[in-house]
């Protein structure tokens, strides 16, 4: 009795874990441009980060390997990690791609047209990007690079039109994911997004990608400047994290409560409010109720929530 007990336990430890497993997306930007610190990944850093994937068993996979496993309802391994490279930079061409393909890793570019139509000094050319295109893939990322969640939806509509237009002719593909430029929207640019037939958008709050997350609303680390990779391992997609309050970024521009739902088991969690950086917060039974006066800077509001190695990230934008 007591054996099937331990087995009967044993089993249930190894379902949850299996349950909880989770990949990892990562984003970069610019490779070995110390002008630009933070969107900067020195080629040391990149190299470091390569080596230590390859030590630890880690698989990097094409992101459209995650996409379908998520969309099939798949579990997602521990071990897979995909690459991102978001804005078209010159320094990727000429920096990066040569570490990336040294180690043989498959990458995603989300590119900004306008900066390449319109041959901005930083930015790769189309003829460029068509020798990339041997070693990796293209997706969307606007043709502005807009605050597309304070356009209206004219403007919205104009620059998707617009931009998916040259994708087309310059590369002859139609992008399937879409990335929101500065990683902003709402639920009015989530819809009008969706319009378009987007399989999959990513987003770049913090976090991890495990089966049932969201299609439209995946996470992303940013691997620049001076970034944490392994406590970015450990992340979990929280699925049973629920920010309640606040549901909007505040119309008079200051934060006075933070309400969330964790795990009930929890005693102690950490908050994070962009521009006032971490706190820890009590959890009673299950709840994070954290009362305040935080004047909000700019248009965009992020709020963190992480409870052991499990993090949730939230943007909230303003008008
Ligand atoms: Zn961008």
């Amino acid at each position: 009795m007591f054996k099937h007990l331990i087995i009967f336990i044993y089993l249930l430890i190894s379902a949850s874990s299996l349950l909880q497993a989770n990949a990892h997306i990562f984003v970069y930007h610019r490779f070995g441009d110390a002008r630009h610190p933070s969107t900067n990944t020195s080629l040391s850093e990149l190299r470091k980060e390569f080596n230590y994937f390859k030590k630890h068993g880690y698989k990097i996979v094409k992101l459209e390997t995650i996409v379908n496993a998520l969309k099939a309802k798949q579990e997602i391994p521990d071990n897979w990690i995909a690459l991102t490279i978001d804005d078209n930079f010159k320094s990727f061409y000429r920096k990066g791609l040569p570490i990336f393909k040294e180690f043989g890793y498959p990458f995603t570019i989300f590119l900004y047209l306008k900066a390449t139509q319109e041959k901005y000094k930083d930015y790769t050319s189309f003829a460029q990007l068509r020798e990339i295109a041997k070693y990796g893939t293209f997706e969307y990322h606007s043709y502005s690079h807009g605050h597309m969640a304070n356009m209206s939806d004219k403007q919205i509509r104009a620059d998707f039109d617009k931009g998916l237009a040259i994708f087309k002719k310059e590369l002859g593909t139609k992008p399937k994911y879409f990335v929101y430029p500065y990683g902003e929207y709402n639920k009015r640019l989530e819809r009008i997004t969706k319009e378009y037939g987007f399989e999959a958008v990513f987003n770049q709050n913090m976090g991890a990608v495990s089966k049932g997350t969201d299609i439209y609303d995946i996470d992303r680390c940013a691997l620049v400047g001076k970034p944490k990779l392994k406590t970015y391992l450990n992340f979990d997609e929280l699925h049973n994290v629920e920010i309640l309050e606040p549901k909007h970024y505040p119309t008079n521009g200051v934060l006075t409560r933070v309400r969330a739902k964790v795990d009930k088991n929890a005693k102690k969690a950490y908050l994070y409010i962009r521009g006032h950086g971490w706190r820890g917060v009590k959890v009673k039974n299950g709840i994070i109720d954290y009362k305040t006066s935080k004047k909000i800077r700019g248009k965009r509001m992020k709020i963190g929530i992480q409870v052991g190695t499990k993090l949730k990230v939230k943007v909230f934008m303003g008008e």
